[in-house]
């Protein structure tokens, strides 16, 4: 094992943490100066320096707002939830008063709210009912170096309101109050923010970094799950104290390595310490996350199984060992050049700069370790940085929401160019799912899909399932599938047990009509039995409670939102199947698949041939044709979510929507 220095630089040791103690502090008076003075600030900063916390605050008690709310974006929900609740703390105050929340589906606001954390995806949402945000005094692009492609819109769309709303500038409209934006980044790279904004100079903030020490081994890991296993044994046995923070791509490993950990732990001999486990990943409930931020009991070990979600965005405090796989899951476009791609988590290696935020989340308090399960060449040929979101995925959704906002995604300024193909897939996209005309307007069924905040293939269902007469059960079905995790526990372990009480709600024409039993199944006993009975029942099921409550909140959100649009919610097929597979099929036309003479389908307007996942209640049978709402890539590339369909159905689509082009 090859061993490197990180930094030199040395602080002390926090231990018990106050606001005034924490480096952004030390800058806070000139910080708080360039605020006032500008009206586009970029603040450059180490993990863990405060930025995110304390700038909101900073602004709220200078008065820079102008008495009005400050916005401060989020990529992911579990740090707008965690971040806007350690806030709230701060100033003394009950989150949803002052200090709230905005996430998809959840929103913990006042009309007195100040300080707004909230993700890019709502506050795009945002600009559709208020194109100015004029509700804002101040907006913060927080996590800016993650280039997310709702932070790219954003960027691109405050530069144009900058202008609207600020003064001296050009096409000032005079009703508005002026606005200043912060950009905040934890990469010292800001020259991209810099450029974009006019060459403004970044402020710098000092972080605390004390040593760590870094290990690679001396081959890669192919089974890095097993790896980390191991080499979390490893530290834990040596009995020195400090908390452990396991890096993965994502939820399913971090499950199979939280119950890993827990079995074994379990069997240690007397004298070693307890471990107490906790994963933390972008879908975990509000109620799970606050439990990584306690102190460790004396005498125990806490150990942190986190997506790239702790890289820089939240900071856990305790931290003295990384355990890095050098893996993240990246939401990635496949098959684009034939348009009928979907956005696809795909596992892979990180970057070089992730690699050194991940290894300096063990040097906040003290002398640290960083574990990394691939060699030092490997780490030495990775990517500097990844590609922004907007270079990589799907544009449809984001077209669309553009289109409502009479914005043109040619004519935009964006700071990377989204590429032509992907913006010539999304318009045809749109077009097949009536979003569009021949002129690439939005029609009037694409302004209600664009109103849904769900994704465009399953609004374009939702709107079918009007005129076909079951809006109760598409809304149902797109509710469950708008959930961030799985409804179906451990379908993976093809245990014989799960299976047979699952096919209770199996429904013959495939997934999607069975999550809709399920959902339903739930509703009843829901309705009719207390909030421990309905959990009792999932868990009796091998339902995920968790998903199924998200879900009745979805589901209450999105009736509501239709009924504010005019889409009548009340309409069901009372048990006729043909309306709802008709309706899904016109939202995922393009993920239409046809079987082939050995079994496996060939996608109608892709290139590859797929496999139905195991964990789908067709995957046993073969039919004629299918439509699915989800791709997987293991060893090789599966369907999931998959309803059968006939190919008359799916040629009948294809001739009704020729004439759009
Ligand atoms: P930055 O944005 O610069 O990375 P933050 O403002 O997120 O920094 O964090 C500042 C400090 O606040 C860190 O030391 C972190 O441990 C602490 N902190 C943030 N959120 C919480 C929380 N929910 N519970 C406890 N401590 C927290
Ligand atoms: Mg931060």
């Amino acid at each position: 094992m090859s061993k490197k220095r990180l930094s030199s630089q040395v602080g002390h040791t926090t231990d018990s943490y106050h606001r005034d103690e924490l480096p952004i502090a030390q800058g806070k008076a000139k910080i708080i100066r360039e605020l006032q003075r500008n009206p586009v600030t970029i603040l450059v900063g180490e993990t863990g320096s405060g930025k995110t916390t304390q700038i909101p605050q900073y602004i709220l008690e200078a008065g820079i707002s102008g008495g009005k709310c400050i916005a401060i974006t989020q990529p992911r929900r579990v740090a707008a939830t965690s971040l806007a609740a350690r806030v709230a703390m701060e100033q003394g105050v009950s989150l949803g008063t002052s200090v709230g929340y905005s996430i998809r589906f959840d929103e913990h606001c006042s009309p007195n709210t100040k300080i707004k954390f909230i993700t890019d995806g709502m506050l795009v949402r945002e600009l559709m009912s208020d194109k100015y945000l004029s509700n804002y005094g101040v907006i913060i692009i927080d996590e800016a170096h993650e280039r997310t492609l709702r932070t790219d819109v954003l960027l691109a769309s405050l530069k144009q309101i900058l202008r609207r709303r600020n003064g001296s500038s050009q096409g000032h409209d005079q009703s508005q109050d002026p606005l200043k934006v912060v950009v905040m980044s934890a990469t010292l790279d800001a020259q991209g923010f810099s450029n974009f904004f006019d060459s403004i100079k970044p402020i710098y903030v000092k972080g605390r970094q004390h040593d760590v020490h870094i290990f690679h081994t001396l081959t890669s890991q192919p089974d890095f799950v097993e790896a980390a296993l191991r080499t979390f044994f490893q530290i834990h046995t040596s009995n020195n104290p400090g908390d452990v923070l396991i890096f993965l791509p994502g939820q399913e490993e971090i499950e199979n390595l939280n119950s890993s950990i827990r079995f074994y732990a379990r069997q240690l001999p007397q004298g070693v310490m307890p471990v107490l486990v906790y994963p933390m990943y972008s879908s975990l409930h509000p109620s799970q996350q606050s439990k990584v931020f306690m102190r460790t009991p004396h005498g125990s070990r806490k150990c942190i199984l986190a997506t790239n979600i702790a890289e820089t965005s939240i900071t856990i405090p305790g931290i003295k060992y990384i355990i890095d796989t050098g893996k993240c899951k990246e939401r990635r476009y496949v098959a684009r050049e034939a348009g009928s791609g979907v956005d696809t988590l795909l596992t892979r290696d990180i970057s070089r700069s992730s690699a050194m935020q991940r290894a300096g989340r063990a040097g906040r308090e003290g002398e640290g370790f960083c574990f990394r399960l691939f060699p030092k060449q490997a780490f030495d040929s990775m990517a500097p940085t990844l590609e922004p979101e907007i270079r990589r995925c799907d544009l449809t959704a984001m077209i669309l929401e553009l289109k409502s906002l009479d914005l043109d995604i040619e004519r935009l300024d964006f700071m990377d160019k989204p590429d032509e193909d992907a913006v010539y897939s999304g318009l045809t996209t749109l077009s097949i799912l009536g979003a569009i005309d021949k002129h690439q307007n939005l029609t009037g069924a694409g302004k209600k899909m664009a109103a849904l905040p769900v994704d465009p293939k399953f609004s374009r269902a939702i709107l079918a399932s009007e005129e076909l007469g079951c809006s109760q059960e598409v809304i149902d079905i797109v509710s469950v599938l708008s959930v961030s995790s799985r409804l179906f526990l451990g379908v993976q372990n093809d245990d014989s047990n799960v299976v047979g009480t699952r096919d209770k709600f199996k429904h013959p024409s495939g997934d999607h009509c069975t999550i809709l039993n399920a959902f339903r199944a739930y509703q009843e006993v829901v309705s009719s039995g207390t909030y421990g009975e309905a959990t009792s029942w999932c868990a009796r099921n091998f339902l995920n409670a968790r998903a199924l409550s998200e879900a009745v909140e979805i589901r209450r959100q999105l009736r509501g939102i239709c009924k504010r649009i005019g889409i009548n919610t009340d309409l069901s097929c009372s048990g006729q199947v043909q309306p709802i597979i008709h309706c899904l099929v016109l939202g995922l036309v393009q993920n239409a698949a046809f079987i082939q003479p050995n079994g496996f389908y060939k996608q109608v307007m892709g290139p590859s041939v797929v496999k139905i996942h195991p964990g789908s209640v067709v995957a046993q049978t073969h039919h004629p044709a299918i439509v699915y709402d989800e791709l997987v890539f293991t060893t090789q590339t599966y369907v999931r979510g998959v309803s059968i369909v006939t190919k008359a159905e799916i040629s009948n689509v294809f001739s009704s929507i020729s004439g759009r082009f």
